[in-house]
């Protein structure tokens, strides 16, 4: 900002007798230490807040998104589209990068993943908010290469199976920590079965169509899935079938070596954002699977799913902050930096109002998650959920503010505010589009809903 402004149109100078900087010095020590901070940046308040083990892990992932993301946001936005199976050399450098630094098995501590006892003092659900809140905050698309991985593991970790865990989870990490990438990836839509496959509306009128049939010492799958993120650079993806002639409620969840005869990843879509990360379509055609594959039992693959996205909506509503405290910097940074009738834009209050308005909704999006995630040992549909529609709403919100006062800059490729824009409206579709998450806040509290009518009033529905 040029020298001549040290305060905005509008507000007190920090020469006059009554601003604030000024007079709160004069407070007792007492007063100061209850009103007074001197956080380092936007954000860095909040991290003050967070208990030691969780400050030193946003620090972390805050240091790695600058360092090994920050290089890669328009090379994996604008790279050409590249046939299933391919990984970008610098998503590679990626992988392998976070691998080492123990952000590819950190939802486990040894002697399976590299998560911190310390961590472990905290819900899985808030370590991650956390986590993938600061990387991103760097770049979203990358975000979900290393997220849907993650959410292929989580079935592992939810069926409490240690042979499962020593014969999948420990693997992957011992590779990932020699900087071996072994990726997994977690499949559940089909071309027939997006939300069905997390509604219940849908699920009870509409028939899977990837099935299991039996074999002797094990099962046949065929079928397709679509739109799987990292489903063709995975060597393992947890795959989602009904067993022959039954219906939803037959899911099993399957581990799937995308090694094996009859699996295919045929296609992967250009989509409008998050680029960094594929979404593949595979066909499994005749594709076996020893029953060792069979993860947290046969027919437990409905609530094994619910439990998974009771989890990883979190993360996803992580993702949206992230988004949204990126479009408030670069809204800043713009504002400061551009200049109408010879004064900055932010020392207009027009600016300065929006600004306000998307620093508290991304503030608001933040706490809501924080809030309910760190209660989260046992995580519940109706916070998950609700934390999920709400922040990547309000994300695409306060991004659609900073285009606004951008305006012809926010539209153009080299402010990156029209990228936060593709990424976001991305996390309002997937793991159940907000409209799904929103029926399900209302399924998961049914019984209160009722409970709280009839406790006022005396009729029944
Ligand atoms: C970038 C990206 C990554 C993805 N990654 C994965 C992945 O890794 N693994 C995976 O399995 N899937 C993944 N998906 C798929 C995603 O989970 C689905 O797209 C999503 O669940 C919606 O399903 P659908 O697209 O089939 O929409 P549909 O189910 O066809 O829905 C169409 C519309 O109808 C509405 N609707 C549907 N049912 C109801 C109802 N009962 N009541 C009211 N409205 C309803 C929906 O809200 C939506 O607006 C990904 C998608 C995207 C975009």
């Amino acid at each position: 900002m040029n020298s001549s402004y040290h305060w905005l149109d509008g507000q007190v100078s920090p020469q006059h007798p009554l601003s604030p900087l000024r007079r709160m010095h004069e407070l007792s020590a007492l007063g100061r230490l209850l009103t007074h901070y001197k956080p380092a940046d936007l954000w860095e308040l909040d991290t003050q807040r967070l208990p030691p083990p969780l400050a030193k892990l946003r620090r972390r992932c805050r240091d790695f998104a600058e360092q090994y993301m920050t290089p890669n946001i328009r090379i994996l936005d604008e790279a050409a589209h590249t046939p299933p199976g391919t990984l970008h050399p610098a998503a590679l450098q990626l992988l392998k990068a976070a691998g080492r630094a123990g952000l590819m098995s950190n939802l486990l501590p040894a002697p399976f993943g590299t998560a911190t006892l310390a961590e472990l003092k905290y819900p899985v659900a808030y370590r991650f908010a956390i986590q993938v809140e600061e990387l991103s905050r760097v770049c979203a698309g990358q975000m979900l290469l290393l997220s849907a991985h993650h959410l292929g593991l989580a079935p592992l970790c939810l069926s409490g199976d240690p042979r499962a865990l020593w014969t999948y989870y420990r693997p992957m990490a011992q590779d990932f920590s020699k900087g071996i990438v072994h990726l997994f990836a977690y499949a559940i839509t089909e071309p027939s079965a997006g939300s069905d496959a997390e509604d219940g509306h849908g699920a009870s009128t509409n028939q899977p169509r990837l099935r299991a049939r039996r074999l002797k010492n094990g099962y046949v799958l065929n079928g397709r899935k679509c739109f799987i993120s990292g489903g063709d650079v995975a060597r393992h993806i947890a795959v989602f079938a009904a067993l022959e002639d039954e219906g939803f409620d037959s899911w099993t969840c399957f581990m799937v070596n995308s090694g094996h005869p009859g699996f295919t990843a045929c296609h992967t879509e250009l989509k409008m954002g998050m680029r960094a990360s594929s979404a593949a379509e595979l066909h499994l055609s005749d594709c076996y699977v020893p029953e060792t594959a069979i993860i947290g039992g046969l027919r437990q693959g409905w609530a094994l799913n619910r439990a998974t996205l009771n989890s990883s909506r979190y993360p996803v509503a992580a993702m949206a902050v992230g988004i949204a405290r990126r479009a408030c910097e670069l809204t800043l940074e713009y504002c400061l930096h551009t200049r109408l009738a010879g004064k900055p834009l932010l020392a207009y209050q027009e600016f300065q109002l929006q600004l306000a308005q998307m620093l508290a909704e991304t503030r608001a999006m933040r706490a809501l998650i924080w809030q309910q995630a760190s209660g989260s040992f046992q995580a519940r549909q109706s916070e998950a959920s609700m934390s999920k529609f709400f922040a990547t709403d309000r994300a695409q919100a306060v991004c659609e503010s900073g285009m606004e006062l951008l305006a012809e800059h926010g539209a153009s490729r080299t402010e990156c505010l029209e990228k936060l824009l593709r990424d976001v409206r991305l996390t309002r579709i997937f793991e159940g589009t907000n409209q799904i998450n929103r029926l399900s806040v209302i399924e998961d509290l049914q019984p209160l809903l009722f409970t709280a009518a009839t406790a006022h009033h005396s009729f029944s529905i």
